[in-house]
């Protein structure tokens, strides 16, 4: 039994001084008396002293379980420790009880509880469920780009984004406003029109480079030039 564990707030009000421990001054846990001058301590807070003299009187202690004293306080009504979350619960701190603060912790639906996907965060009980389908990074989900199913934290992390094959990643041809996906990048680029190509005269000798869809006009305009580079292309055979 831990020391403080009878961190309660009491329904009628603070319990008197008998009640308490004259170390840690909770409410006492598991009473022992002193037989030197009578003070009660907790079971645990003595448990914890090294020198096994009294923390009141300094005498070689000596207790006795404290029964009465033990009853008295397991009768007293608490409110829930999670009453300022909005649980109404009272009942007793009897450990032994159907009806003791124990018991009810274990279905208050206030009381903190730790992720049942393991992510590591607490949860209030009652919003569990909530946080296993929306909220958990452990969750599994699907990408939405590539389906792919896995844990939130890694469907999301920069990671698969860096290999999704369904990511859609704008165009890097300067002024072209297309976003294909990863995979057809390479496709898209092919008749990209913003794409910067060589002129289809090159294999002849005309070195200009272009944007794919200026192709047409420098054909037009270069109709000459392209014709002399042609027959010279000829007369080299
Ligand atoms: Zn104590
Ligand atoms: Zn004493
Ligand atoms: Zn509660
Ligand atoms: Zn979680
Ligand atoms: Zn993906
Ligand atoms: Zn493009
Ligand atoms: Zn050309």
């Amino acid at each position: 039994m831990a020391t403080g564990r009878h961190r309660y707030r009491f329904v009628d009000g603070e319990p008197r001084d008998g009640l308490k421990c004259s170390k840690c001054h909770l409410v006492l846990c598991d009473p022992q008396q002193a037989t030197c001058c009578a003070k009660r301590f907790c079971k645990s807070c003595l448990d914890q002293m090294e020198d096994k003299r009294c923390p009141s009187c300094r005498e070689p202690i000596n207790c006795f379980r404290d029964g009465g004293i033990n009853r008295e306080i397991m009768g007293l009504k608490v409110y829930c420790t999670n009453s300022e979350e909005g649980c109404e619960w009272q009942g007793t701190i009897n450990e032994t009880d159907d009806t003791s603060i124990d018991t009810h912790l274990n279905t208050c639906p206030y009381q903190l509880v730790p992720c049942t996907n393991g992510c590591g965060e607490k949860i209030r009980r009652n919003s569990l469920k909530t946080h296993l389908t929306d909220n958990c990074l452990e969750r599994m989900v699907n990408c939405q780009y590539c389906n792919q199913r896995g844990r939130y934290q890694l469907i999301t992390s920069s990671s698969h984004f860096d290999e999704c094959p369904d990511l859609p990643i704008q165009c890097s041809n300067e002024g072209c406003n297309m976003i294909p996906r990863r995979h057809s990048q390479s496709l898209h680029n092919e008749t990209c029109p913003k794409a910067i190509i060589p002129c289809a005269y090159n294999t002849v000798g005309c070195n200009k480079v272009m944007k794919r869809e200026e192709q047409e006009k420098h054909n037009e305009d270069s109709i000459t030039a392209h014709l002399q580079l042609t027959k010279k292309q000829l007369g080299k055979l």
